[in-house]
């Protein structure tokens, strides 16, 4: 019942807060971003820096953005440049990484690792290597749990041990996390927040943990980047750098995204808003924004609904309660009068 109640006024809340033009403004102001590029000399990565309206949106109005424009942006900002930018997840891992970074080292290439605390911790000379070879080492927590099924406290843990660890390792705390399969909710959110970390998701599945294939993954590129198809667009290719064959794969994939003018960015300037993140195809989390959008249920006049959108309180039905309740019809009044 507890759920229906919270998907109720998760509903309301929605409702409500569409009607709010302020939200509508900040959707309008997002849509005309103007990227500005900064270029390292010597370097075949580029950062990517952010000047947008959205510096002038005040925090709870960027809140109310849905995720799903973090991707619009990213793709936007690469498309115009045909940019890609590499993340390789789930290592390091002693057999693989070291290629993967000879690989980037002879190109003059930059990526982001998005490491694991437990591999981190097997192996702290791979995380020192990625770091001093100019890489980003991103978090992608301690065990790689999917963090929507844990407690607060447990993705905390998650979170800051591995953050220790690679402080410990490089001397500097990472910045960036991808959350394990991009699965979030609002408690995942809010611990990365309370960790003052952006999340970096990505926009090409390169599925190489499926296939294990060198050729499936450079078709996977080719097909999300549009690229044979010949309308090419830009996006952040996922990877992950435990795989002989993703090795194998790499030195193809980047000579594919340079025979078609691709530039490889870096993601370390990408901006320091909350909606600066990019995005899974069907993210798990639609809005942020709902749980921290304040409602005064007194507004609507109506009891029930008052009833149903006041905080919870401590006192619980009891299963009797419900049962009769339940037979009588009368469920939804039952779990009013309850508040
Ligand atoms: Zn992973």
């Amino acid at each position: 019942m507890r759920n229906i109640k919270n998907n109720l006024k998760t509903i309301l809340s929605l409702c409500m807060a569409m009607t709010m033009p302020t939200i509508l403004s900040a959707a309008t102001s997002f849509a005309s971003v103007s990227p500005i590029e900064n270029k390292s000399a010597g370097n075949n990565t580029e950062s990517v820096a952010f000047t947008s309206q959205e510096e002038s949106i005040n925090k709870n109005d960027q809140l109310c953005i849905d995720t799903n424009l973090g991707r619009t942006r990213l793709k936007n900002l690469l498309l115009n440049r045909r940019g890609a930018v590499l993340t390789f997840d789930d290592g390091p891992h002693p057999n693989t990484t070291p290629h993967i970074l000879d690989i980037l080292k002879k190109r003059n290439l930059k990526a982001t690792f998005f490491v694991l605390g437990l591999q981190a911790k097997k192996y702290p000379e791979i995380i020192k290597r990625i770091h001093d070879e100019g890489h980003i080492v991103g978090n992608h927590t301690y065990g790689h749990k999917d963090l929507t099924k844990l407690k607060p406290a447990q993705i905390k843990t998650e979170i800051e041990n591995t953050n220790c660890l690679i402080e410990k390792i490089t001397g500097e705390k990472p910045k960036f996390i991808r959350p394990p399969y991009g699965a979030v909710n609002h408690k995942v959110l809010d611990a990365i927040n309370e960790a003052g970390m952006s999340m970096v998701l990505w926009t090409v599945d390169t599925r190489d943990w499926h296939s294990k294939n060198e050729k499936a993954v450079l078709k996977e590129v080719d097909r999300q980047l549009h690229i044979t198809k010949g309308d090419c667009i830009g996006g952040a290719i996922l990877m992950h750098d435990i795989y002989p064959s993703t090795v194998k794969a790499l030195d193809p994939v980047l000579d594919k995204l340079a025979a078609n003018n691709y530039k490889i960015y870096a993601i370390n300037n990408l901006g320091n808003t909350e909606s600066d993140f990019w995005s899974v195809r069907s993210p798990v989390i639609c809005k942020k924004a709902l749980g921290s959008i304040h409602i005064d249920p007194n507004i609507s006049g109506n009891p029930l609904m008052v009833s149903l959108l006041k905080e919870d309180s401590k006192e619980k039905p009891t299963q009797m309660g419900m049962l009769r309740a339940h037979k009588k019809g009368n469920l939804l009044i039952y779990m009013a009068m309850m508040k």
